[in-house]
């Protein structure tokens, strides 16, 4: 049993809806789905319907740092009340992305900080979305004290180096599709290496498909593949790394594979 703990699942990337998608991923071994809330106030409420009408998919509300620049005080009080939900189970995703620079880095700065100020607030975990601003993440959460609930580094992509200060910090390391790709030697010396009971599988659905799938729109059941792909780099059988990483998320998220 595998949870993949980031997907989107908005009918913007899946026009014919996610059941049948699901579906396809229960009968792959993927019993849990933690559909991530970000992109519009109309993603986070069709993040939310879903999370309340199966109970095997739980939502995260937050404003990705692409969106930062859209973020306002009417958002804002909308976001608020959606983040209280009971199967709301982290804030995110939220971050830092320097390498698409959609939004100005300090409007991403500004709504990364109030979110992490949300999710101390509500007592929910965090998911940190991280690109090409390694330094600026790790200082933002040092400094509004994200260590206080701790979270999660969605689709891991950095080295050592940042990995280990993550997990000092309280965050546990999520592996996406890229760790299965030719040059991703950094990830994959990371996901060999970090502590069992730190580690995640994801897919970021309806992006980065893992190998051999590379390309392909991405769906929930295609985790496996990247589960497979970090067993045997950690030198374990995939029934082991789907039992510890499933325990992992259950602790981290209190969500817990629904076995019917
Ligand atoms: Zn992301
Ligand atoms: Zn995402």
């Amino acid at each position: 049993m595998l949870i993949d703990t980031h997907c989107h699942l908005d009918p913007e990337y899946f026009p014919e809806g996610a059941d049948e998608m699901l579906g396809r991923a229960r009968s792959a071994g993927v019993t849990g789905f933690v559909c991530i809330g970000v992109g519009s106030l109309a993603q986070t409420e069709s993040a939310l319907a879903i999370a309340q009408r199966r109970a095997d998919v739980w939502a995260t509300v937050g404003v990705h740092p692409h969106d930062a620049a859209s973020f306002d005080p009417s958002l804002e009080a909308e976001l608020l009340r959606c983040a209280a939900a009971p199967r709301v189970v982290a804030i995110g995703e939220i971050g830092l992305d320097f390498h698409y620079d959609h939004s100005p880095r300090e409007q991403q700065a500004a709504v990364f900080r109030r979110f992490i100020a949300l999710g101390r607030e509500l007592k929910k975990p965090l998911v940190i979305h991280t690109r090409n601003a390694p330094s600026e993440t790790l200082a933002i959460l040092a400094e509004e004290r994200a260590s206080e609930v701790g979270g999660i580094i969605h689709c891991f992509s950095e080295n050592k180096a940042f990995a280990a200060q993550a997990l000092d910090l309280g965050f546990d390391l999520s592996f996406s599709g890229i760790v299965t790709f030719k040059r991703a030697t950094d990830i994959q010396e990371v996901a060999a290496w970090a502590p069992a009971d730190r580690i995640l599988v994801e897919t970021d659905s309806p992006y980065l498909a893992p190998v051999p799938l590379r390309g392909k729109r991405c769906e929930p059941a295609y985790v496996r593949h990247t589960a497979e792909f970090v067993a045997k780099l950690r030198g374990i059988a995939l029934e082991e790394l789907a039992q510890l990483t499933s325990q992992n998320a259950a602790r981290r998220l209190g969500v817990a594979a629904v076995l019917n």
